[in-house]
């Protein structure tokens, strides 16, 4: 028999799209892919020609369990060179992906029934990680309106003395919204006041626009750092999702709670990859320029694209490479046997349909949208524009 905890568990929404769409197009089904939510570019060569370094040095064995010591310190330079902020190599985790440690982070300091706020909508895994814990996700719902701000006054009304952490993400995954530097002073002066801990997920930081900047927010006060766990990793950044290195920074003890968790999980994550890793943070400064220059004009693109279809309104997101329009104007209506009650029909309708693949901005707690990923080439956005809008037409 299955355990409760995994029987209550919801598989990750996007991992499940992403299988049925690789699925699909094997069979040669020709789908445009807005579902993926990982850069479409190549891991910088430099980086590749590391790793293959690393396996002829030796670096093939397990590494301590809370990284490799050269990675953890490249880590700290990181944040001295671009937030002024200090840590010591005993205040990082190197991981299997950001999402262990953002496991890690959880299993660290929620106890059962402990409270853990998350802003919505919000990436897919968080509820699911927080519920592991044992703790309880506490949702509070951003307005699309103010284009998800930060809403600080809500959050505050959320907040019990059960509140172990909030957990925030800027550059957002699914919204693209960048929280303002102000907002977040307020909510790190917030969680100093009450005494809860913030985990920041910033593993969009460098995907941003318009001159935005990401505030790290370790980086707004001593008092603050003192009670922030930040999450990153190398996948969007450097376009290496599939190395799964992830890491994260906070207080030594949380750190070394972490550490001890994953070192009975996983031992140490792959080591030829953390050595890679040590050259995507130190040397790839401009292939990263490149890479935001080319999602930058993609997003203005789909942004143009899709405010010129009728019924959609969408304004341009600053951060990720993502979009989340609200498709609820065409709930109610029909074309052949397709009848569009809510977002996860309309992402039926497309894929089926019209070959465009998509994420139900239900599994973000966005039932009125749908996310679109803007991570596929200029050309294959200009097919699917093509076809979503052809698909919205019929519904009218
Ligand atoms: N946080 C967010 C907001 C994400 O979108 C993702 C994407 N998978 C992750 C964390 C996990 O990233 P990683 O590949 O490093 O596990
Ligand atoms: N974070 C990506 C997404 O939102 C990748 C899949 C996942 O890990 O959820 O699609």
């Amino acid at each position: 028999m299955i355990s409760e905890r995994i029987k209550n568990m919801t598989p990750s929404a996007t991992l499940v799209q992403s299988g049925k769409i690789a699925d699909l197009k094997s069979k040669g089904v020709d789908i445009i892919g807005f579902n993926v939510g990982e850069p479409d570019f190549n891991t910088p060569e430099n980086i590749i020609k590391k790793a293959e370094e690393a396996y002829h040095l030796g670096y093939t064995k397990y590494t301590p369990a809370p990284g490799m010591l050269a990675l953890r310190q490249e880590v700290c330079t990181k944040f001295k060179k671009e937030y002024g902020l200090d840590y010591t190599p005993a205040e990082v985790i190197i991981s299997g992906g950001a999402k262990q440690s953002l496991t890690n982070a959880l299993m660290a300091i929620v106890n059962p029934g402990d409270e853990v706020i998350v802003p919505t909508p919000c990436w897919v895994s968080y509820v699911e990680m927080i519920k592991l814990a044992e703790g309880t996700p506490i949702l509070v719902a951003l307005d699309e309106k103010d284009a998800y701000a930060l809403d600080i006054d809500k959050i505050k009304a959320h907040v019990s003395k059960k509140t172990k952490a909030i957990l925030i993400n800027s550059p957002n995954n699914p919204t693209g919204a960048v929280y303002t530097k102000e907002s977040l002073k307020q909510l790190g002066n917030l969680a100093v006041e009450k005494d809860f801990y913030i985990i920041s997920d910033e593993i969009y930081e460098k995907l941003v626009y318009e001159g935005e900047t990401n505030c790290c927010v370790a980086a707004l006060s001593p008092e603050i750092k003192n009670r922030t766990i930040t999450i990153n990793g190398v996948s969007k950044s450097y376009a290496m999702t599939g190395w799964r290195i992830g890491y994260a920074t906070g207080p030594r003890d949380i750190i070394k709670a972490m550490s001890d968790y994953q070192g009975n999980t996983t031992t140490s994550p792959n080591a030829p990859a953390q050595y890679a890793s040590i050259e995507a943070l130190a040397n790839s400064e401009t292939s990263v320029e490149e890479m935001r220059k080319e999602f930058d004009k993609r997003r203005m693109y789909i942004v143009e694209r899709l405010n010129a279809m009728n019924h959609i309104q969408c304004k341009a997101p600053k951060g990720a490479f993502y979009v989340l329009p609200n498709i609820s104007s065409y709930f109610g209506k029909s074309y052949k046997h397709y009848t569009i009650n809510d977002a996860s029909d309309m992402t039926n309708y497309l894929l089926e349909e019209y070959k465009i693949a998509v994420v139900t901005g239900a599994a973000f707690e966005a039932p009125e949208s749908i996310r679109i990923s803007y991570s596929n080439s200029m050309e294959n956005i200009r097919i699917g524009m093509d076809r979503l809008d052809e698909a919205l037409k019929k519904l009218e």
